[in-house]
């Protein structure tokens, strides 16, 4: 007999068989040469993450963690401690830290990045990716920043300054860091139930040679590992890397947080600025174009209302050349109009859509309203999009938000604003990618107990009808 796994027991009273890494059976009473008593846990399709950087999650499980600091003090003791503890860094890693939190309403400078770790290089990023603040020891490294596009004198950087510290940043980590980042990135991911995640790679987050690494950890650990590459035009990269698409977070925006996001009428708190849009109608047509010659998936990271109406315009400008293909994708689309949600619905184009975004920042009184006033309640519309016929991919853009695909559920079940909340089991689907339990499907299984808990305990999961993860019965 070939070698058949039966779960049995499962909550629903069926047994499931995998065989050959599908499910070969479900029913009562089967039989097998290895059979698992599941004691009543219920039986899911494993997640999907479809927007994770797997190397900067790993830095972030391994680096210095400013997610929550409640004030900007306690930010910077932490990176006091943590430079004492990694004497030998090249240059000390943190994310997370968010001002709109602290009393000194303000990011911490890079004089203060001096005083709490005295010559290191340091680089500590907003909790959005989108600014950063450097130590003195890292500028001086960086030729010309002073004179970049956001710069700012006391070390905070966004736009090309920032683009500007990342590549020299990038030259002070070696290849076996980021291995064991994506290593540890690609280990969390199991604990969490994550048998397939999405790579967002791009060129201003990281570079190319970080793919091979994020699919030998993959691989080694076990997971699936879909790759992006988020740059604009480049089919014969995309041909080289063996990518799914251009496509991920090829910005044609920014983020609220750092008030980059493209917006039709200004910030509620920063009335001189609209944000900044990337990329014309005419661009996003001729990538979309060029995308789907190649057989490729075309995608952008976008945000503000004035930035999604570019990118809608885009691909109605490519699909009245050419008839666009289905399948493609926009990451995060938290301000759409009607007008975006109904083209997205036509060409089929997916939202891939993080609802801890809401959960952090939606609501009358946290940083969305702060950014958008009375707009945050038109911010990150699950229901409007899934009502539409969108098709909804939910991920967690960890390091941006932590991984953890029931959070994420949670948060679109339980929306600020209840026009924008879908059913928990539209929210299932969209962060399983669609997968079912039937007979043919691959056996990416995940056994749950204690479903009804904040966090419910994963039993065991299953990738191809491998046992990855093996938690207490
Ligand atoms: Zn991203």
């Amino acid at each position: 007999m070939a070698e058949r796994l039966v779960l049995r027991g499962s909550a629903d009273g069926t047994d499931l068989a995998v065989e050959d890494g599908v499910v070969a059976a479900v029913g009562p009473d089967l039989d097998g040469s290895t059979v698992v008593e599941l004691d009543g846990a219920t039986v899911l399709p494993a997640f999907v993450d479809h927007h994770v950087h797997t190397v900067r999650t790993g830095f972030a499980l391994t680096g210095l963690d400013l997610t929550g600091s409640p004030t900007l003090t306690s930010a910077l003791d932490a990176l006091a401690a943590h430079a004492a503890a990694s004497p030998g860094a090249g240059v000390l890693l943190g994310q997370g830290w968010d001002e709109t939190g602290w009393a000194e309403g303000r990011p911490p400078t890079g004089d203060e990045l001096e005083r709490a770790a005295p010559g290191r290089r340091s680089y500590l990023t907003r909790v959005d990716g989108h600014s950063s603040v450097v130590s003195p020891a890292l500028a001086a490294l960086v030729p010309g920043v002073a004179d970049l596009d956001g710069w700012t004198p006391d070390g905070r950087v966004e736009r090309d300054a920032h683009h500007a510290v990342r590549a020299v940043l990038e030259t002070l980590i070696t290849d076996a860091d980021r291995l064991d980042a994506a290593r540890a990135a690609c280990r969390a991911m199991a604990a969490q139930g994550i048998a397939t995640f999405h790579e967002n790679a791009a060129p201003h987050i990281g570079p190319e040679t970080e793919i091979p690494l994020v699919r030998r950890a993959a691989e080694e650990v076990g997971l699936r590992a879909v790759v992006y590459w988020g740059e604009l035009m480049a089919v014969d990269t995309a041909r080289r890397l063996g990518v799914a698409g251009l496509a991920g977070d090829l910005i044609a925006d920014g983020a609220f947080g750092s008030r980059t996001a493209a917006l039709r009428s200004p910030y509620d708190d920063a009335p001189h600025t609209c944000g900044h849009g990337y990329l014309t109608a005419e661009q996003v047509r001729d990538h979309v174009l060029a995308c789907d010659e190649a057989g490729l998936q075309a995608g952008f990271h976008v945000i503000g209302d004035a930035a999604l109406d570019e990118v809608a315009d885009g691909f109605e400008l490519a699909d009245a050349v050419h008839p666009v293909r289905p399948g493609h994708r926009l990451e995060h689309v938290e301000l759409p109009s009607d007008h975006v949600v109904e083209v997205m619905a036509r060409l089929r184009i997916t939202a891939s859509v993080q609802p801890v975004f809401d959960a952090l920042w939606g609501g009358p009184d946290a940083m969305y309203a702060a950014r958008l006033g009375a707009r945050w309640a038109e911010s990150n519309p699950f229901a409007r999009l899934h009502r539409a016929g969108v098709r909804l991919a939910f991920g967690s853009d960890s390091p941006v938000t932590a991984l953890g695909p029931w959070a994420a559920i949670r948060a679109a079940v339980e929306h600020h604003h209840p026009d924008h909340r879908v059913p928990h089991d539209v929210a299932l689907a969209a962060h399983t990618g669609g997968a079912t339990l039937a007979v043919g499907q691959p056996a990416d299984l995940a056994v749950w107990r204690d479903l009804d808990a904040e966090q419910p305990t994963l039993v065991r999961l299953l990738v191809g009808g491998r046992t990855l993860h093996e938690g207490d019965a």
